[in-house]
């Protein structure tokens, strides 16, 4: 038995026939294996990266205890019940300390990153404090300690602040600044390769003959990759013809971590791609517990990783965004929760569903008064692309799920993010 049809057999409840998305999910993991190369980048060519060495302050940031307000610092034990009148000694500066020491009855005037004056413990904001016959007037009530930012506070000396597997972006770029360092070590590039499958396809750029379509699937596969921040290989449009098949699947698996293709792998289909998959490497088909999206090929051919994805252009966004994203983000060699996560909304409208599968259903969120709500764009053929166009989530119906009546919570997966 070859080493990915050991792997996934041992996985419970495993079904090639009618696979869970979560059986589907749990046995692409545990076949992958991260890439462990690595490079040396300057900080911002290191964006959306992922770091492939611990990042360890060599100091504390900030370095010293430092004021958070500009005001006046002062010695909170010479705060009375009432009014307390101080004498202002001096100034401290963002980037000009004092240089002398609090005693007793004194403050010093402070703006906001000014070092703490020494005998200094709390800082008074300059709105509240008044000038009285030439001294300082501060109201009581104050709190020992207020508007102080400690050393340490953020970065701690010898606390690793970001591990191996971090995804690196304008947070981390600059937490690795603060730090003083120029280089980070991150793991090489994922490299992808990808080609669409079929013989009624015709490139952009060549005329559409009688019972052709313009072949999207390279187009949407194209954008959702960049977006993982891969190197994309495109190969094409390849005829249903075992030499071109052999070659592209070859060429592909010469220099790709990842192999995706699109089209031939539904139970029905009388072609070359499955029985090629078989011929160059170890493929399993299944049939997915999900719509759309439900043939699927996994497997391994040479050191590449296999994903044979259906041919309906929504098939193909879902079953990327389902269990593709997450392989190659795991491949890539980051770590921690991959999936994007699941938001609860209540449904606008009701919704169909089929218990016994997963659906992916095009989901548009909008707001209904005060209150974040979900509908559907409508027609959910898997043929629809218009439809992921539309829509700006998925509504994620659970596996056993039936029908849902409006104002009834529903999951979501959102498209767009933050940064
Ligand atoms: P298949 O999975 O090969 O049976 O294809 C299912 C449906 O998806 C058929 O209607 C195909 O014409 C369509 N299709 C397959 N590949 C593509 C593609 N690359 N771009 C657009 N439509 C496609
Ligand atoms: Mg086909």
């Amino acid at each position: 038995m070859s080493r990915i049809i050991q792997i996934v057999n041992a996985i419970e409840g495993y079904d090639p026939d009618a696979l869970h998305v979560e059986k589907a999910r749990a046995a692409i993991r545990a076949c992958l294996n991260p890439v462990t190369a690595s490079e040396r980048l300057p900080v911002r060519e290191a964006l959306g990266r992922v770091l492939a060495e611990e990042i360890v302050p060599a100091f504390d940031v900030p370095g010293h205890d430092n004021t958070a307000m500009d005001g006046y610092a002062l010695r909170h034990s010479d705060l009375g019940a009432g009014e307390t009148l101080l004498q202002e000694i001096g100034a401290a500066l963002a980037g000009k300390s004092f240089d002398g020491t609090l005693g007793p009855g004194q403050c010093v005037r402070v703006t906001t990153g000014a070092v703490m004056p020494a005998g200094a413990d709390t800082v008074v904001v300059q709105e509240i404090v008044k000038v009285r016959e030439g001294k300082v007037a501060i109201p009581p009530g104050q709190k020992k300690a207020q508007n102080v930012r400690y050393a340490g506070e953020d970065l701690k000396k010898g606390m690793p602040v970001l591990k191996a597997g971090a995804l690196l972006q304008a947070a981390e770029l600059g937490l690795i600044a603060s730090l003083g360092i120029g280089q980070v070590a991150v793991k090489r590039k994922l490299r992808v390769a990808f080609f669409s499958t079929g013989d009624e396809l015709a490139s952009v750029g060549t005329a559409l003959k009688a019972g052709e379509v313009y072949d999207s699937n390279r187009y949407t596969l194209y954008g959702m990759l960049q977006r993982l921040g891969v190197e994309i290989e495109d190969l094409g449009v390849v005829r249903d013809d075992p030499a071109l098949l052999e070659a592209a699947f070859r060429k592909a698996a010469a220099g790709a971590d990842a192999i995706i293709t699109t089209g031939g792998v539904s139970v029905g289909e009388a072609d070359f791609v499955k029985p090629m998959m078989a011929k160059l490497g170890e493929a399993l088909f299944w049939r997915i517990a999900m719509r759309p999206g439900r043939p699927m090929a996994f497997g391994r051919i040479g050191n590449a990783f296999l994903f044979g994805l259906p041919g309906n252009p929504v098939a193909v966004m879902v079953t990327f965004t389902q269990f593709v994203r997450e392989a190659l983000l795991h491949l890539s060699g980051r770590t921690g929760e991959l999936q994007v996560p699941l938001l609860k909304v209540p449904a606008a409208v009701p919704l169909r569903k089929v218990a016994g599968r997963t659906e992916y259903q095009r989901g548009v969120l909008f707001r209904d008064g005060g209150e974040w709500k979900v509908k559907t764009t409508g027609q959910q053929g898997s043929g629809v692309l218009r439809s992921m166009s539309e829509a700006n989530c998925f509504i994620v119906l659970e596996h056993a799920r039936g029908k849902v009546e409006a104002g009834e919570p529903v999951q979501v997966q959102l498209f767009e993010g933050l940064a």
